[in-house]
C-alpha cells in the first residue's frame, strides 16, 4: 500500500507520515530531506544555484541513502551523515531554488519511484508524491495549516535541534518566503485526484495521526469487500 502525504512546511506532515508508518508497521519516506541533501551539497561546492545545469548533474553525482526510521530520519549524502546539517535554516532558505530545478527534480522522482518499487508498502511525504510520483497511490493525503501555526511548529522544532540563534519572526519569514516559491509552483499540483486534504491548525498531532489511520483503515475495509465479494 502507498500513501502520500503532501503540504507545505510545518503542516505537521513529517511527524504525521513518521507516525502513521510506524503504527502501520511500514517504512516512511522524507523526500524533502533529499532536495534539502542537493542543496547542502550545492552550497558547500560552491555551485552557482542559478546554473541548472551544474545543478542537475551535481543532482546525479550524489549518492544519497535514507534510512527513515520512527524517531529519526538519517540521511547519508556521498557517504557522510548529514542528518543534522540539511535542517539548518541556510539550507532551508535555499532548497526551493535547487528544488525548481526540473533536471534535478527529474533525477530525485525517479530515486522516490525506485524506492517505491522496492518497498511497495510506504507512506511517503513531499509536496508532489500523490500528484506527480506516486499518482496511483492507495491513499492521497494533503495537510496545510495557517502561516503562523506552521511558523510555531518550526521555530520549536529548530530550538528543539539546538539552533538557538534564531528568532520567531525569522522563522515566520521564511515559512512566508518559502510558501511563496512553493505555492506558484505547487499551487496546481496539491490537489491530486482523490485526495483527503485536512487542516491541521487546531489539531493536535495525535489528533491528524487518528485522522489519517482512520481514512486509511477505511480504505483497506473497502479493498478487502472488493475482495470478497470477487471471491
Ligand atoms: O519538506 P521539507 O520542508 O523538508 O522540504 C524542503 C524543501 O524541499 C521544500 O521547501 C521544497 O522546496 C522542496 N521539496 C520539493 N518536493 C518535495 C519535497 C520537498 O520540492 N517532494
Amino acid at each position: 500500500m502507498i500513501i502520500t502525504i503532501d503540504g507545505p512546511a510545518g503542516s505537521g506532515k513529517s511527524t504525521a507520515a513518521r507516525k502513521l508508518a510506524a503504527a502501520l508497521e511500514i517504512p516512511y519516506l522524507d523526500t524533502g530531506a533529499m532536495y534539502r541533501a542537493i542543496a547542502l551539497k550545492a552550497l558547500n561546492t560552491g555551485t552557482p544555484l542559478d546554473d541548472p545545469d551544474a545543478l542537475t548533474e551535481l543532482a546525479r553525482d550524489t549518492r544519497i541513502e535514507l534510512d527513515c526510521g520512527p524517531t529519526h530520519v538519517r540521511v547519508m549524502m556521498d557517504g557522510h551523515d548529514v542528518s543534522e546539517a540539511i535542517r539548518s535554516m541556510h539550507v532551508s532558505e535555499h532548497t526551493s531554488a535547487v528544488a525548481r530545478v526540473p533536471g534535478v527534480r527529474q533525477v530525485l522522482v525517479e530515486k522516490q519511484r525506485t524506492i517505491g518499487r522496492q518497498l511497495k508498502s510506504l507512506v511517503t511525504e513531499g509536496r508532489d508524491q500523490g500528484s506527480v510520483v506516486f499518482p496511483d497511490a492507495d491513499v492521497k493525503f494533503v495537510l496545510d495549516a495557517s502561516d503562523m501555526k506552521r511558523a510555531e511548529r518550526r521555530y520549536h522544532e529548530l530550538l528543539a535541534d539546538g539552533e538557538e540563534q534564531v528568532t520567531f519572526d525569522e522563522v515566520l519569514e521564511n515559512i512566508r518566503q518559502r510558501d511563496d516559491n512553493d505555492r506558484r509552483q505547487w499551487a496546481p499540483l496539491l490537489a491530486p485526484g482523490r485526495s483527503i486534504r485536512i487542516d491541521t491548525t487546531h489539531m493536535t498531532i495525535h489528533e491528524v495521526v487518528e485522522r489519517l489511520l482512520e481514512e486509511v483503515r477505511n480504505r483497506q475495509a473497502a479493498e478487502a469487500k472488493v475482495l470478497s465479494a470477487k471471491s
